[in-house]
């Protein structure tokens, strides 16, 4: 299957009612461990990449992984997404490069770090928008602001200083026309989200729900949304690791969270220490190795694990076959004649 448009990948998810992990890469490994988690799963699924990624990697390198992937495993439907994209520069490069999808994250300012104000964050939003949108191509927003930092990106914080208001989201939605919207709910991204824990109320769900039923149409993005399980943070600091104690998402939560319209969730903490901890064992038990193989096939089985069983937890799963990819000229057309306006059915207050 040819790279898909993200809003197709989401359109159906919302059909059937589950939601489809969003997985960072930076890497080869990275892009064959989802890939075969995809074909084992039988899932569609987004792989995405930050801005930190495309420096670490390089744009060509990045993209034209992911075309072999798409290559390699027709059968499974393929977004490529740009995280967090900081300006209106950033998006138009991805989009030009070949990103089905992008982020324009202007919850802050172009440095990543300092919040915007709610007019800045529309402004930047609609003109990517507007760019995209002409080209079929799918744009995320982000109002509110998450908590934590990832690859030098985020306002810091917990997850609960910057709460996303409804009526803003609301809105944002309607003065930009975004097909996703990430909010803030309580999740922070990085490894140490929370420092006890989570009672089973992580999640804001009554901003949640008072969101997802006033803008039924556009669909709802987790950011900051590992699990961090403890078994992954003991195999590391069992092989000379010094990892704190920390808490992620509860699984369950994001499952309450994709049957009230959360259709995105984006994982990356998880599959950094899967991989960690496989290659710190490696290296541990037989000091002697130093085939880069032998400790990156490990690194890149411990992710797909970690992938098959969100693809599984998130209800993804078993859904690849469900439909035939939109070519992106079909996808523009309906930007353009209205057929994929997500303007709220109800304005209801
Ligand atoms: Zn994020």
């Amino acid at each position: 299957m040819p790279l898909v448009s993200m809003r197709q990948l989401l359109d159906e998810a919302a059909k059937g009612g589950y939601g489809v992990g969003a997985f960072n890469v930076n890497d080869m490994e990275q892009i064959q461990a989802i890939m075969e988690a995809a074909k084992q799963t039988n899932s569609p699924v987004i792989i995405q990449a930050s801005r930190g990624a495309r420096a670490f990697a390089q744009d060509n390198y990045l993209y034209h992984l992911m075309l072999a992937a798409a290559e390699l495993y027709p059968e499974i439907p393929l977004a490529m997404h740009l995280d967090h994209g900081n300006s209106f520069e950033t998006c138009k490069s991805a989009i030009e490069l070949g990103f089905t999808s992008v982020m324009m994250d202007g919850s802050l300012k172009a440095d990543g770090k300092t919040p915007a104000t709610f007019e800045e964050n529309v402004a930047v939003t609609k003109q990517v928008v507007d760019f995209a949108h002409e080209r079929g191509i799918t744009v995320e927003g982000e109002i509110g602001v998450l908590g934590g930092v990832e690859d030098g990106h985020g306002a810091g914080g917990s997850g609960l200083e910057h709460v996303t208001d409804p009526d803003q989201a609301v809105e944002f939605a309607e003065k930009t026309g975004v097909d996703a919207l990430a909010i803030a709910i309580g999740t922070s991204h990085g490894a140490y989200k929370f420092s006890k824990k989570p009672d089973g109320s992580v999640l804001k769900m009554d901003i949640l729900l008072a969101i997802h039923k006033r803008l039924p149409k556009t669909h709802l993005v987790m950011h900051g949304s590992s699990s961090v399980p403890k078994d992954l943070q003991d195999v590391i600091n069992r092989y000379g690791g010094k990892l704190k104690e920390t808490w992620g998402v509860p699984v369950e939560e994001i499952q309450l969270g994709i049957r009230n319209g959360v259709r995105k969730i984006n994982v990356d903490t998880d599959n950094r220490l899967a991989i960690t901890g496989a290659i710190r064992k490696v290296l541990w038990e037989t000091p002697e190795k130093f085939d880069p193989r032998d400790y990156l096939k490990p690194a890149r089985e411990a992710m797909q694990k970690v992938v098959a069983l969100r693809m599984t937890q998130f209800g993804q799963a078993g859904h690849a076959g469900d439909y035939k990819a939109v070519s992106i000229a079909e996808i523009a057309q309906g930007y353009k004649d209205g057929s994929l306006s997500t303007k709220p059915l109800v304005a209801d207050k």
